[in-house]
């Protein structure tokens, strides 16, 4: 049997359609447009010998049931005809004859009659549809179109033996159903199951090396035909091993034993043809069994591409390539020469100019150049200046990096210049930002960290700023203040530049008493000690003398307390005696008796150690004398020796000797008294 080219054309099938007596339906429409649904209706109702299949339902005129074969284009009964006999599952095996058509009022086809050919029974389709179930349970979802097309190969090669004792023999249906083919068998099963899972295939007829005829497959993959011949690989006897001798070859490699021939090749058949490129590393070649996903997934699958020789070199002005048939890129290399050795593509110079704006140097390396060269340039600038950018004076060239690729016409390039301006360090301090040394250019706002501006030394302003340092504080312990010094609180300090934070001064303390002399009343004297603005028992506390009562000096002492103050101070006062009235002195020849009030012996016996009595002849008891009369009961004293006719000023005091002190009460009113 002999087929000619066929693309079969239906969807991949995974699940597989309720079983119905162990058959179920196992063709997919396209798509829901009539036509398609017609196709699987009546491909999959033949699988259950439909006498008549319903297409009542889908409303498709005659004329709308259509088929191409060979660019004949058939319609009515010549199309579903066709549409039969092409499939590669079922070519000329299940029907024969031409079907029939009943009609809808509306001229719509109703029922389709095939005619079945008398080996084709449900019990066959059964034995079918378990074959084709085995082989699709291989097919996982995600498997890649090589892991579909190696298992299909596998199932085939280890399942259907060679042999033509069974009916069917060059069918695919015999091969999935009896488990036994010849070529023709092998190669429409191998491309109706390659159909099922969305891969194409080309079933090719040709004669052997030895001039037999045979068939094999042509199937696609990633853009490529590659051949496969399942009945080679399964080779002769009872239970041969699973080969992959002729499994996805090139044409090259498919001939390499000169087994196959060259007859396939002929145009008059239409196959794909000039099949150059071929699968790397086949992993599978020593495989004798159905390949494992593991094994699939651990091999991933790579084609080495071909260049077709007898295509035209494609170029551009600097290299050339070609492509392999499926139109990978292969080969890309740069031309030999001008005009190229290998693809004689030549290319035409132009000159490449360069001019600077005044403030550097600029040079090129090629003074001329084809189009699609690689051009390098070099600017330098003078001192004080940096290079901004090449501008195209003439020529459509943009500059990156200092080169450019050369158009197909002549190019000047202005190397542009810029003034730039130095700024010197400056150090940061605590609280104020410093900079590095920089160069910057006003016109661009460029900075660089090298007066020559050279490549890399280009900065951002982040990168001249040196930040403020921040304070690096410590802190210190307050001090206390005493009546001599001030204190001062706990604070921080910055050991760079010694600025204090939190720092209050405690002023020195001072102390007075409210009184400093008291006269004697028996009473006790305390005196109010006077810190001003400080709080006693928290600021400071007082100490003070015993008795305070009796005539003499007192010390009171007054120390720093709590954390802000400390050291003491005494302060004293006195109590003095109580003083006396003086009486009027009596006058005597150059003398006078002054004389006084005596004290109660309560007030005296232990207050008062005697009296003073003092006269002057001024009032202001000027270059005064003094008597000290010791005794507290004593209340006259004659002074005398004094001038004659004279009048004298007196007064009288009390005294009290207490140790090496001596305390003086007041003095009395003044008297005045007339010598005789
Ligand atoms: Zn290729
Ligand atoms: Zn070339
Ligand atoms: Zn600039
Ligand atoms: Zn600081």
């Amino acid at each position: 049997m002999i087929f000619n080219l066929v693309i079969i054309d239906v969807q991949p099938v995974f699940a597989a359609e309720p079983a119905e007596n162990g058959v179920h339906d196992i063709f997919t429409a396209k798509d829901s447009t009539p036509l398609e649904q017609f196709k699987a209706r009546v491909l999959n109702r033949i699988l259950y010998l439909d006498t008549e299949i319903d297409v009542s339902d889908l409303n498709i005129a005659p004329n709308d049931i259509r088929y191409t074969v060979n660019g004949n284009h058939l319609t009515g009964i010549y199309a579903a005809r066709a549409i039969v006999r092409q499939n590669p599952f079922y070519s000329t095996a299940a029907t024969t004859g031409f079907p029939e058509f009943t009609y809808k009022d509306n001229g719509c086809v109703a029922t389709v009659k095939y005619t079945y050919n008398p080996a084709w029974t449900q019990d066959f389709v059964k034995k079918v549809i378990a074959g084709y179930d085995e082989a699709m349970a291989l097919i996982k979802p995600g498997d890649s179109d090589f892991a579909k097309i190696l298992k299909i190969h596998d199932w085939i090669v280890k399942n259907v033996s060679y042999g033509m004792s069974t009916p069917y023999y060059d069918f695919a249906v015999g091969a999935l159903g009896n488990r036994k083919a010849v070529c023709a068998g092998y190669a429409q099963c191998n491309q109706f199951l390659l159909g099922q899972v969305g891969i194409e295939s080309v079933y090719i007829a040709a004669n052997t090396g030895k001039k037999e005829p045979h068939a094999w497959n042509l199937v696609k993959f990633d853009g490529h035909w590659f051949h496969v011949d399942c009945t080679w690989d399964r080779g002769l006897g009872v239970n041969p091993n699973v080969n992959h001798t002729y499994f996805m070859l090139s044409d090259a490699e498919l001939n390499a034993d000169g087994e196959h021939s060259e007859d396939w090749k002929d145009p008059a058949k239409g196959y794909p043809s000039n099949n150059l490129c071929s699968i790397e590393d086949k992993f599978y070649k020593d495989n004798k069994d159905i390949a494992t996903n593991e094994q699939i997934a651990a091999n991933p699958i790579t084609i080495k591409h071909e260049a077709d020789s007898a295509q035209d070199y494609q170029t551009n002005n600097r290299e050339h390539w070609r492509t392999c048939p499926a139109g990978v890129e292969v080969g890309r290399e740069e031309h030999t020469g001008n005009p190229c050795a290998v693809c004689g593509y030549s290319v035409q110079p132009h000159t490449v100019t360069v001019t600077t704006n005044g403030s550097g140097k600029a040079s090129v390396d090629s003074a001329t150049a084809g189009g699609g060269t690689e051009i390098t340039l070099t600017a330098t600038p003078d001192a004080g200046y940096h290079f901004k950018e090449w501008k195209a004076l003439k020529g459509d060239v943009t500059v990156s990096d200092n080169k450019f690729t050369m158009p197909d016409e002549p190019v000047l390039l202005q190397a542009v210049f810029d003034k730039i301006v130095k700024t010197p360090a400056v150090d940061a301090t605590c609280t104020k930002a410093g900079n590095i040394a920089y160069w910057s250019c006003k016109n661009c706002g460029k900075y660089f960290s090298k007066e020559d501006c050279s490549e890399g030394s280009e900065i951002q302003k982040h990168d001249w700023v040196v930040k403020a340092l921040g304070h690096d504080l410590v802190k210190v312990s307050g001090k206390a203040a005493t009546f001599d010094d001030d204190g001062c609180s706990a604070y921080e300090k910055c050991n760079r530049y010694g600025k204090e934070f939190g720092k209050s001064v405690i002023r020195k303390m001072s102390a007075r008493l409210s009184a400093t002399s008291y006269t004697y009343n028996g009473k006790t004297k305390t005196p109010s000690v006077i810190c001003s603005g400080l709080t006693r028992d928290r600021d400071y506390t007082v100490s003070l003398p015993a008795g305070r009562k009796a005539v003499g000096k007192y010390t009171i002492t007054v120390k720093g307390a709590g954390d802000k103050y400390a050291g003491s101070k005494t302060l004293t006062y006195v109590i003095n005696p109580k003083g006396t009235g003086i009486k009027k002195p009596a006058a005597a020849k150059k003398a006078f008796t002054a004389k006084w009030s005596r004290q109660s012996a309560k007030m005296s016996k232990a207050h008062i150690t005697g009296y003073q009595v003092q006269y002057s002849l001024k009032s202001n008891f000027k270059s005064a004398k003094a008597v000290t009369i010791r005794g507290y009961r004593k209340t006259s004293k004659k002074i005398s020796k004094l001038k004659g006719k004279k009048t004298y000023c007196v007064r009288v005091r009390t005294y009290m000797k207490s140790g090496k002190t001596t305390f003086y009460s007041a003095w009395s009113k003044a008297k005045r008294v007339k010598t005789k």
